[in-house]
């Protein structure tokens, strides 16, 4: 076999990368959140080890909403598969009470605001909204993309039923979709041609996501995560450093740092992620990771993947 068929990452390997690539960056990020980069760099230098603390107060190598909300998600996914109610937005808003009933480390407003919405008065989506410009649908989209892998349609229509449980904001959506899209190009292994066509054509479409020249802004609005994402993508090819640029930005450092290790981690595949912070992630997360990703994966039309793990 040819070297490059042989590292050619599978299927599952890039699955795998996206959602340990989120959690990796969410962990590293956590430690940074609500930062500047000037007290970044005072306090860490270059901050690239995965301690815990932060603003929650952390463990080592534990996660936060970003990872435990995509990981509702995707347990709402494969319970309506296994109920016969495939994609019920219903079982999605209720992985989002019992989510949010656990006592989760850290909950946004906007997320709080619909999943309270949802338990009184009983709807699956709010009026749209200027105020629910937050990241919080999109950081936590990767189960619907690897769910639905091969149907674009169901894709879609996942996605923007479970952002507008807590979100329903133009621009969220266009967010959702679009770096959505660019994940699933990226699980299948399209190279940077592809990939940057698409990043073009969202900005083409939503300009206010254009990101270079970059602007430096990394807060939980989503036209600032979307531009801080795209813009660490797109200037480093390794994983390690596309995050590292990610989380040193500060701010809202866990999503940005989730959303480029999501899209980097698809792009270079689980075996090519750094063991060292791989290992630093808390055991119970990764197994919950590995198991959904290969289970999700089992739900798209694409062909069903070998667990090799
Ligand atoms: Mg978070
Ligand atoms: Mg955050």
């Amino acid at each position: 076999m040819p070297a490059e068929t042989a590292s050619m990452p599978t299927l599952l390997d890039r699955a795998l990368g996206a959602y340990l690539g989120l959690a990796i960056g969410d962990a590293l990020g956590a430690t940074v959140e609500f930062m500047t980069p000037r007290e970044i760099r005072l306090q860490h230098g270059v901050h690239r080890q995965i301690i815990g603390g932060g603003w929650l107060k952390l463990q080592a190598g534990e996660v936060t909403d970003d990872t435990t909300m995509s990981l509702a998600l995707g347990d709402a996914l494969l319970r309506g598969a296994r109920e016969g109610r495939p994609h019920d937005t219903t079982l999605i808003a209720e992985a989002f009470v019992t989510w949010w009933r656990g006592k989760p480390v850290d909950c946004g407003n906007t997320c709080r605001r619909g999943i309270l919405r949802y338990l009184h008065e009983h709807t699956l989506a709010g009026p749209l909204s200027d105020g629910d410009g937050g990241n919080g649908a999109l950081m936590r989209n990767l189960p619907a993309a690897l769910a639905t892998l091969g149907d674009d349609e169901a894709f879609e229509r996942v996605s923007l039923a479970q952002a507008h449980i807590t979100h329903h904001n133009p621009k969220s959506d266009a967010a959702v979709l679009g770096l959505g899209h660019l994940l699933r190009d990226l699980l299948v292994g399209a190279g940077p041609a592809p990939a940057q066509a698409r990043i073009g054509a969202l900005i083409a479409d939503w300009p206010v996501f254009r990101f270079q020249p970059y602007r430096g802004r990394a807060s939980g609005y989503v036209v600032d995560t979307v531009q801080t994402v795209l813009h660490c993508f797109t200037q480093h090819d390794d994983f390690e450093a596309a995050v590292v640029a990610a989380v040193n930005q500060g701010d809202d450092a866990d999503t940005t740092g989730a959303l480029v290790g999501m899209l980097a981690g698809a792009r270079c595949g689980a075996a090519a992620l750094p063991s060292a912070w791989l290992h630093r992630l808390q055991p119970a997360v990764v197994r919950a990771v590995r198991t959904q990703a290969a289970d999700l994966l089992g739900l798209s039309h694409q062909p069903a993947p070998a667990r090799d793990d």
